[in-house]
């Protein structure tokens, strides 16, 4: 094991290529001449904002999302020049910082817009939300006259610069799934369509899986909203990702002792593990409060030395226990992957949401502050 991470109880190796590789590729599956924006909301999905952002920036990325105003200013202060859009609610008391930083806000509802009028000079950026189905946020899609009035009434008193919809089965496989996101499109382009004369810079509907499945399916708007596939991850477990993506996060701890059980003995809280036979477990220094998911009990498993351990009793808050009876001389200190890529045994974020019955999404932005960030 590498020397610096010695003194280290978990952490997360993130590695910048990949997640730079991701984009690319992603790009080229695009239509020519679609922008992309980098969706680097809740900390790049639990990847680190300013990293993840810098390095896109440096391969010329100059569109970024993000969900509040904190995220948007922390990236201000660590050079990211290009827009940067907050995709929901912002109150009106920030108006005025978010004409200082040059932050493009989301508008919600037609009282959202009147609320961020700030005087005919200081035009905060904005783009409308367009609900097209979501039932979210955004001016209603269902009623094109009413989104008209309001586009055409904000567009001088605040600095409109694009409107987007977004999609919300766009990861689906069923024919119901794909009429719906269809029909999304439809309403939108409709939207988009009876404001046309105003040339608004960006029209956009697409997140991960629109660009993935609709891009050239429905060809529309400019601009395709980045997440979950910058990552390496699926939007649904069911979709298949273009060759050469990858998970661009491995999560590693190191063991922390190793000892024998007997027949008999139990572990853990709750007493959820007996041993059967003798067994050699091994308690590695992560837990819940790290964001290894409690739900992982007697359920997960990690890798040491390439061969799978699984977790035996119930997830602590800083501890887990792992049975490593089938793996040759196991010690405190070897490397643990608690999570990996897909190419090293381990689990991958999908894989875990798999077990957990949730999505990759949610593993990867639950995986604590705890859990230092290494770029590699
Ligand atoms: C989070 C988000 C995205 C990114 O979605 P992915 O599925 O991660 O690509 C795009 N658009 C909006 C409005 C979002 O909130």
């Amino acid at each position: 094991m590498d020397k610096k991470f010695f003194l280290r109880r978990c952490w997360a190796e993130i590695d910048l290529d990949t997640v730079k590789n991701n984009y690319l590729i992603y790009k080229r599956c695009l239509p020519e001449g679609m922008k992309i924006a980098a969706v680097v909301k809740a900390d790049a999905y639990g990847h680190g904002d300013c990293s993840v952002a810098q390095v896109l920036q440096r391969e010329g990325a100059d569109y970024f999302a993000v969900s509040n105003i904190n995220e948007a200013i922390r990236l201000r202060k660590h050079g990211i020049k290009g827009d940067i859009i907050i995709l929901g609610y912002t109150p009106s008391e920030y108006a005025e910082i978010l004409y200082e930083f040059d932050i493009t806000q989301t508008i919600v509802s037609e009282e959202h817009a009147n609320s961020l009028f700030l005087d005919s000079k200081n035009k905060i950026k904005c783009q409308f939300a367009i609900d097209t189905g979501m039932n979210r946020i955004g001016l209603n899609g269902e009623n094109p006259e009413e989104c008209e009035r309001i586009i055409r009434e904000y567009k001088d008193k605040l600095g409109l610069n694009g409107l987007f919809t977004h999609l919300c089965v766009a990861d689906g496989d069923k024919d119901e799934d794909k009429a719906f996101t269809k029909r999304q499109i439809q309403i939108f382009k409709d939207v988009a369509g009876a404001v046309s004369d105003l040339n608004l810079p960006y029209i956009h509907y697409m997140n991960s899986a629109g660009g993935l499945f609709y891009a050239h399916d429905m060809p529309f708007g400019n601009l395709a909203r980045l997440g979950i596939v910058l990552y390496g991850l699926k939007p649904d477990i069911e979709n298949t990702l273009p060759d050469g993506i990858k998970p661009a996060m491995t999560w590693k701890t190191a063991v922390a002792m190793v000892k024998k059980i007997y027949p008999g003995e139990t572990v853990g809280y709750g007493r959820t593990f007996t041993a059967e036979s003798e067994k050699c477990v091994a308690t590695l220094p992560v837990g819940y409060a790290d964001g290894y998911n409690r739900l992982l009990s007697n359920r997960g498993y990690v890798v040491i030395n390439g061969k799978k351990a699984p977790v035996i009793g119930r997830v602590c808050m800083d501890q887990i226990t792992v049975d490593v009876s089938g793996i040759d001389g196991v010690k405190q200190g070897d490397e643990v992957i608690l999570m990996g890529d897909g190419t090293d045994n381990a689990l991958t974020a999908d894989g875990m949401a798999q077990l957990t019955g949730t999505i990759g999404y949610e593993i990867v932005c639950d995986i604590s502050n705890r859990v230092e960030r290494i770029y590699i």
